[in-house]
């Protein structure tokens, strides 16, 4: 019989994990603070509890897709927490992105209740999540993820375990990094290209089939031309994961020159858009700076897979 699992935070990323547990069929218990959130998955399948510590109770494993690491204590260790709930020899799944300290003491306070703990951050965007295609970073013990892997890959394409607990979140940190540095470099690509007086659907297409692509350019350069900008990721949670970087290059001597210019730029993005903007409106600094947009025709509002 295949593992059933309490779900806990079902926001732009959780959502979607949690939709291709249910269309995978396992059986799925949810929690989030926000009732929309909930019915939105109870009408898919996901039956609902009154917090995580009923969810994990219920389903024996909890899964968790949280904003911030502070939030993920509360939800593991808090009042009516995922450790009141979870029987000993449980798993907790954190999906959730975190720096490595935050997970390994996370993972602490979980193996103190017998709980064993693996870490699985996501990425790829919610457009791939959408349809269970995203790629996994697992952190933790081989045989945790050989028991976890028919859900994983329920939700995931790929999944690459890349050692203990903590070293997916480095991995999962980098990635990010260079996704922020490559969005902020497209954005003045496309400015280039636009005050060159190129035509801006044309020079995209020149770009994806250039030595200079990248995923962002292939993805979010679309989202700026159609002047959405809505990739389902917040200028808060980027600043989050930069946060990361910097604490962690801090820690292991490593300048970062260009990721913390980009921090400054993602801090500026801030104070002008708000953290809850999409974390592409960056791009919109740029814009505003010149005077000029960089819409072109033909290009979606929100990425299809
Ligand atoms: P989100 O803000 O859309 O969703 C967070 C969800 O958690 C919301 O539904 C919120 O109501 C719920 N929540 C907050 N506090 C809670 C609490 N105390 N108890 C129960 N529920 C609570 O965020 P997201 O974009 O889904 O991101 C979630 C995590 O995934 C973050 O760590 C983020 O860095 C990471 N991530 C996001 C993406 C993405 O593209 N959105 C990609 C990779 C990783």
């Amino acid at each position: 019989m295949s593992e059933s699992y309490a779900f806990i935070g079902l926001g732009h990323l959780g959502g979607n994990l949690a939709a291709s547990l249910i269309r995978n069929g396992f059986a799925v218990t949810v929690f989030d603070r926000d009732p929309a959130a909930v019915e939105r998955l109870v009408a898919l399948g996901a039956t609902a509890a009154n917090s995580p510590a009923e969810a994990a109770a219920r389903a024996g494993n909890a899964i968790t897709c949280l904003p911030s690491p502070k939030v993920s204590e509360a939800v593991l260790a808090g009042p009516g927490g995922l450790l009141e709930g979870l029987p000993e020899g449980g798993s907790w799944i954190e999906m959730s992105t975190n720096g490595r300290d935050e997970i390994v003491r996370l993972a602490a306070l979980a193996s103190a209740k017998g709980i064993d703990t693996l870490e699985c951050p996501v990425t790829g965007g919610v457009h791939l999540a959408a349809v269970g295609k995203i790629t996994a970073l697992v952190g933790g013990n081989a045989a945790l993820y050989a028991r976890h892997r028919p859900a994983i890959e329920a939700m995931c394409a790929k999944s690459f375990l890349m050692g203990p607990v903590g070293s997916a979140a480095v991995i999962k940190v980098i990635t990010n990094m260079l996704a922020f540095i490559h969005l902020v470099a497209a954005g003045e690509a496309l400015m280039l290209a636009r005050q060159g007086g190129l035509d801006l659907a044309q020079s995209y297409h020149a770009i994806v089939a250039s030595s200079g692509n990248s995923f962002v350019h292939e993805t979010e350069s679309q989202l700026i031309l159609n002047g959405s900008y809505d990739i389902g990721f917040t200028v808060d949670l980027a600043l989050k994961d930069l946060g990361f970087a910097l604490a962690m290059a801090e820690q292991s001597g490593v300048p970062l020159d260009l990721a913390s210019r980009v921090n400054a730029i993602f801090e500026q993005g801030k104070a002008a858009y708000g953290g809850s903007a999409w974390s592409t409106q960056i791009v919109k600094l740029l814009e505003d700076a010149v005077g000029t947009d960089l819409r072109a025709p033909g290009f979606p509002a929100k990425l299809e897979v």
